[in-house]
């Protein structure tokens, strides 16, 4: 039996309620699994559906601000350029963030789907707390207000060397060789705290990462998420099975649902919070 299941027995006081508490429990485990098997595939297939051209856009992209001037890139072969849909893509991000807070970091960013890996196999899985834990979520913030400097008061400055198409690592190093130090600067920023996974836990995702930051500014009015209960008392249990170190509703909280099954008060849940 799980721990939650032991202490729900606790409370109701005694083995009456075992068989009746039992099926129950078994039930939530079984859902937690299953929102654990459909998040894994949601990302393989968007890592399948998106991953290129969110690769692309960190190491190829000659713009300074990636993923918003598709329609005007001359790397030919990047989906971002590829997509007919465009707009209707972003259209799409902004209604799953009115609707679902932060899910597409949680259940379709290929960037997060990385991170989550990082951490999962790196031998250090650091989550600073404290003041540390506090401040450094609003670095996303610095992050997304780069972007917007660099978009609208530079003008979206891009590298001015021939893209060549195919060759990926061949046309990274030629773009690399050519770039503006503005270009240079981005790029490295963004793979070293990417680096960084592999010792705190999902660095970039929690600290830096400028569209996670407009998802976090609207995460809090979405109608549905994964929500925990005025039944919470603290203990941090989920906080600790979560590869961003937060509870559900709190800050980085992706809605990716990995908490479920772990909640001795057995209040956490998935949807509409009931009021
Ligand atoms: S924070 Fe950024 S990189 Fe991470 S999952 Fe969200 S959108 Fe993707
Ligand atoms: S939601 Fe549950 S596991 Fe998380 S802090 Fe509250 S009581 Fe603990
Ligand atoms: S608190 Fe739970 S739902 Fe939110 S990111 Fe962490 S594990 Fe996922």
């Amino acid at each position: 039996m799980s721990d939650a299941g032991v202490s729900t027995v606790h409370a109701a006081g005694g083995t009456a309620n075992l068989t009746e508490l039992k099926p129950r429990t078994v039930r939530q485990d079984a859902r937690a699994r299953a929102v654990r098997l459909w998040n894994r595939a949601a990302q393989a297939v968007m890592l399948l559906l998106i991953g290129q051209w969110s690769f692309y856009g960190i190491f190829r992209c000659p713009f300074v601000v990636p993923y918003i001037s598709c329609q005007n890139c001359p790397v030919v072969a990047c989906h971002g350029r590829l997509f007919t849909m465009f707009w209707g893509v972003w259209a799409g991000w902004l209604a799953l963030a009115a609707l679902f807070g932060r899910a597409f970091c949680g259940w379709a960013c290929p960037g997060g789907t990385v991170n989550r890996l990082l951490g999962l196999f790196a031998p250090l899985r650091l989550k600073p707390g404290g003041l540390a834990a506090r401040l450094l979520p609003f670095g996303k913030y610095g992050g997304l207000a780069l972007a917007l400097w660099a978009y609208f008061v530079l003008g979206q400055p891009r590298v001015n060397v021939p893209i060549r198409t195919g060759e990926f690592f061949g046309a990274v190093a030629l773009t690399f060789e050519h770039a503006m130090p503005l270009w240079l600067v981005r790029t490295w920023a963004v793979a070293g705290i990417l680096a960084l996974g592999v010792a705190v836990s999902a660095a970039w995702c929690r600290f830096a990462c400028p569209a996670g930051g407009v998802l976090e500014a609207v995460r809090r009015f979405a109608p549905f998420s994964v929500y925990k209960t005025d039944a919470c008392n603290g203990c941090d249990r989920c906080r600790k099975a979560c590869y961003m170190a937060t509870r559900p509703e709190e800050t980085n909280c992706t809605n990716c649902g990995d908490c479920l099954g772990s909640c001795p008060q057995d209040c956490i849940g998935m949807g509409r919070k009931p009021r």
